[in-house]
């Protein structure tokens, strides 16, 4: 047996401590899989203003209080606090880094919740949380063989490990990885914000952290994690092209034998109709009917009527234009004249919720939720015919892959992740699990959609469509057991 390995996830959001989107679920499900395959994984994620402490269970550390970090020549104190993610099989110890300057006070992950704008000090607020998080490690005596970085706001870690602990044998061992969940959020700052990390000025420019003039902590990732991945095969090679890789294309080719592409999973025990602990009514494959009480009640909610004719359409995602928005705008009208329910859920630009209000306010049959309810997502997924998402681009995707467990029918833009885990209903075999459009217009996402309400209106091929999707597995297991030959193994 291969040895097992000592891993330090780290992230900026966790189930069920922060969450904006995808990477939170990804960041409590894949540890918890690893777990699940003998590895010692601990996770780190910075404590916030909205984190409970009594509702978390996160309880102080002695000998994690008042650590000393350098942000922007000045010191700053970190503490760090324990607690856990678990479900029925696995546990994970969980370490919540505070601070009174940029962390406790906040009330927001990224944003400014009152004013949706970004904090002006991102910088710093992930400058300390990078550098509390290698500290910590000192502080435990704990050398992990492997720090697992993601997204922009850990990306300068595998830089720090590097640079400025060369010289302290303490990381000699420890491999640095890093994953890019989405290429749209790089972490670009100006240039003056290199002087705050500390690094050695001549580390900005050439190969450097430089990046069209700012300082691009993303970069600073590719550049300097031993691997790199992001979260499917098919955006692991549209990044390598301008459409994708948001300025950073030319960047990841010089890296591209240290890119790999691997699927996000599943947690099937919060996301599965058997189990989810939020919806109205479980149900299975062999109780699909439990289906339909979860249609009437969500149809309930909006004012409408479930109807066993009129499929019921469910649209969850940020109000952003990567998840399709203008799309959905676009063709309101004709949606909601498909002969269809449409709810819609999302929180962001305004333009998207100003047009989608005033269709709600129009059409009986269009419910929307502006704002972001983690219950009210678990009961669109179970209470939908069919999901749609009709993203721009997307890295993977976890909507989808919900809906798949929950007999809802996706109907996707064919991009990235969506390309590699919906594959377009053929009818003539009778093959595939969603519906899927190649071309990104309102023409396209029309046509797949009408395809769908065409299938659902055969109640067999429909039924025999649902306990295909129900039973396809997209479990953590192979990716996770992925991240470990691939990524952390040293080759
Ligand atoms: P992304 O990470 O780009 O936002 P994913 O499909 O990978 O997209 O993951 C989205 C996750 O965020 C899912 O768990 C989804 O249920 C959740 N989510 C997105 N928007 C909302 C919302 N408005 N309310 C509740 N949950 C949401």
């Amino acid at each position: 047996m291969a040895k097992s390995l000592s891993i330090l996830f780290v992230t900026s959001e966790v189930i069920p401590f922060a969450k904006t989107g995808g990477l939170a679920d990804v960041s409590a499900a894949l540890p918890l899989a690893l777990t699940e395959l003998g590895h010692d994984v601990r996770i780190v994620v910075p404590k916030y203003g909205t984190v409970s402490e009594r509702r978390n269970r996160i309880h102080e550390i002695k000998r994690l209080k008042d650590i000393p970090i350098m942000v922007a020549g000045e010191e700053t104190m970190a503490t760090v606090k324990s607690s856990q993610v678990v479900n029925s099989r696995a546990k994970v110890q969980v370490y919540l880094v505070t601070n009174d300057k940029y962390l406790e006070p906040v009330k927001g992950i990224y944003q400014n919740p009152t004013t949706g704008k970004d904090f002006p000090n991102n910088d710093e607020r992930f400058i300390f949380f990078q550098k509390s998080v290698l500290e910590t490690c000192i502080r435990l005596g704990w050398r992990p063989d492997v720090i697992h970085c993601n997204d922009w706001q850990t990306a300068l870690i595998p830089v720090f490990l590097k640079e400025l602990y060369a010289k302290d044998n303490f990381f000699a061992h420890t491999r640095v990885v890093f994953t890019m969940h989405n290429l749209a959020y790089q972490g670009s700052f100006p240039a003056s914000t290199f002087e705050k990390t500390g690094l050695s000025p001549k580390l900005f420019a050439g190969n450097g952290l430089e990046h069209g003039g700012n300082i691009n902590f993303m970069k600073a990732g590719i550049v300097y994690a031993d691997a790199v991945s992001t979260v499917s095969p098919t955006y692991a090679k549209e990044i390598l092209t301008p459409a994708h890789g948001f300025g950073l294309e030319g960047v990841l080719k010089k890296h591209k034998e240290k890119l790999f592409g691997i699927m996000n999973g599943v947690d099937t025990e919060i996301w599965g109709p058997e189990t989810d602990k939020l919806i109205d009514t479980k149900y299975s494959r062999a109780s699909l009917e439990g289906k339909f009480e979860n249609k009437t009640a969500l149809a309930a909610k909006f004012n409408m009527v479930a109807d066993l004719d009129t499929p019921m359409v469910g649209m969850i995602g940020r109000m952003v234009a990567q998840k399709g928005y203008d799309l959905i705008v676009d063709a309101i009208d004709e949606l909601a004249k498909a002969g269809i329910q449409l709810v819609i859920m999302g929180e962001g630009e305004k333009k998207y919720l100003a047009a989608l209000e005033k269709a709600a306010r129009k059409y009986k049959n269009i419910g929307l939720v502006p704002g972001y309810d983690e219950e009210m997502a678990h009961q669109i997924q179970a209470g939908s015919d069919m999901l749609l998402m009709p993203s721009q681009f997307e890295p993977c995707g976890l909507n989808q892959l919900y809906a798949l467990a929950y007999g809802t029918v996706p109907i996707v833009h064919r991009t990235g992740g969506l390309a590699d885990s919906i594959v377009d209903y053929n009818p003539k075999k009778g093959a595939g699990n969603g519906f899927a459009f190649t071309q990104y217009d309102t023409a396209g996402l029309l046509e797949a959609l009408k395809r769908a309400i065409a299938l659902y209106r055969d109640e067999e091929k429909w039924e025999a469509l649902l306990q295909s999707i129900m039973e396809e597995d997209h479990s953590w297991k192979a990716s996770a057991a992925d991240y470990v030959e691939k990524m952390y193994r040293k080759p």
